[in-house]
């Protein structure tokens, strides 16, 4: 078949047909139609010359935020380091919709719809009913599923518990950032929340982040996680590579809102009060998060206090709290059969300025720690089989149009195909709109004239793992 993109020369590393060398990969109607070592220039419209670069499935991005008005500038940031795909773990979705029909950037995104006992359900205790009906609605409305926020606004273990099992019995998505009013977003929230998975299926979000060092070492915390994914293979993950976090800044009645925001004040020496918060700016502890010509930055100090002060609180912060020996544990550990213990490596960024994974992947690779078919599976094929993606993860005939074109070096992305659309070169992005990836529940939702496509989650690692 005539390409309407021939991709030459570069070097192709396909983790599904395992294809690892210089090849060209042919593009047209939006999907894969070649990929073999030589394609012939006459068959193509346009050709690409990927000479030097790495040539891959799509980055996808399986935990990213980009759903708040503040934050739909995250489709840009994303876009610019090569990301065809994304996952957005915030909500609500239909704000989500509404920034990828604005600022999509040609990405295909799907979003989890967050789900706050006592602040988006009647009480702290809703009933399975009342839980049911409003997962109905985000699905309907055009989610994958849900997200449970419990380390930054923590439910009882038991109405996690029972979130967990709603999102099951619907066979939709469920991802929880861990901790309950009995643990905290921490290691020991990481074990209750395998416990409270029991047999359900559950992502457990950003497994570095429970790795800080608050009960023993981050690499003996890593570690024992990597033991407790290896002998719950049923749930399925993802960890980061950025050494900042992200988490809010806003306080009520003296203290941060999020118990998140109070523990890393307290992990930088800091009061958990939002006195401790204004110190812990002025000094270069807490990192305000600004938006400047077209990303989020990151400001601190003085200047940093006044941006928050301005913003009567209301803003998001970092803190360079993520313990690299961990990170590099989550990121590597395979078990015993040779799969990897973390399925994927995302960033938790999007709008918050950590989307580091192919520049820091790359390091790993220069470290030894992957090789770069190791990093490419955990950027694009792992998580589509996650998440039921069934026509991405691959540039093997029929997969959607989605690539990424890296250099090898740096990591650094020199462009991003998207469904067969160019969205990036060298940082700059000129993808427009997008695609929804959906449950067939939102069959005729209203979507902002953005298209919608159906994740198999029937068939996702997340539902047939054993
Ligand atoms: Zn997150």
């Amino acid at each position: 078949m005539r390409a309407e993109l021939l991709i030459k020369g570069g070097y192709v590393i396909d983790p599904l047909t395992k294809f690892a060398g210089q090849g060209d990969v042919g593009l047209a109607k939006g999907k894969v139609v070649a990929l073999s070592p030589s394609l012939p220039s006459s068959q193509a419209d346009q050709i690409i010359d990927a000479s030097g670069y790495i040539v891959m499935p799509g980055v996808i991005d399986s935990h990213m935020h980009a759903s708040s008005e503040a934050r739909w500038v995250g489709f840009q940031m994303m876009a610019s380091v090569g990301v065809t795909t994304a996952v957005d773990f915030g909500g609500p979705i239909q704000s989500t919709i509404k920034g990828l029909a604005r600022y999509g950037c040609g990405m295909s995104i799907a979003g989890l719809h967050t789900i706050v006992p006592g602040e988006n359900t009647s009480t702290t205790d809703p009933p399975v009913e009342e839980l049911s009906t409003l997962a109905d609605e985000a699905l309907a409305a055009g989610a994958l599923g849900l997200k449970i926020v419990g380390g930054h606004r923590p439910a009882t273990p038991e109405v996690t518990a029972r979130i967990i099992d709603v999102a099951n019995r619907k066979g939709c998505y469920v991802a929880f950032h861990v901790g309950t009013t009995e643990t905290g977003s921490n290691i020991e929230g990481f074990f209750e929340a395998i416990r409270l998975a029991g047999r359900n299926r559950l992502h457990i979000a950003h497994v570095n982040s429970y790795c800080r060092g608050l009960s023993k070492t981050p690499a003996q915390e890593a570690l024992d996680a990597v033991e407790a994914l290896t002998a719950n293979r049923h749930l399925v993950s993802e960890s980061y590579l950025g050494t900042i976090n992200g988490t809010s800044a806003a306080c009520k009645d003296g203290l941060p809102v999020s118990h998140v925001t109070r523990n890393c004040l307290r992990m930088g020496g800091f009061e958990p009060t939002e006195e401790g918060m204004a110190k812990a700016i002025k000094e270069g502890w807490a990192l305000i998060q600004v938006l400047r010509g077209g990303q989020i930055e990151l400001v601190t100090g003085e200047e940093g206090y006044e941006i928050w002060l301005e913003a009567k609180t209301a803003t998001g912060v970092s803190f360079p709290v993520n313990n690299p020996a961990a990170m590099h544990i989550l990121a590597s550990a395979k078990t015993p059969s040779g799969d990897f213990v973390v399925d994927a490596i995302s960033t938790d960024g999007g709008a918050i300025p950590r989307n580091v994974q192919l520049e820091r992947g790359a390091a790993l690779v220069r470290l030894g720690a992957l090789t770069w078919p190791e990093l490419v599976r955990k950027l694009t094929l792992n998580p589509a089989r996650m998440f039921g993606f069934a026509s991405k993860g691959s540039l093997q005939d029929g997969f959607d149009a989605d690539v990424t074109l890296v250099e090898p070096e740096s990591g650094k992305a020199h462009m991003a195909i998207a469904r067969g659309e160019i969205i990036m070169v060298d940082g700059v992005v000129v993808g427009r709109g997008g695609c929804l990836i959906a449950t067939p529940a939102a069959k005729g939702a209203e979507t902002e004239g953005i298209p919608v496509e159906f994740a198999d989650l029937e068939t996702s690692l997340f539902y047939t793992r054993q």
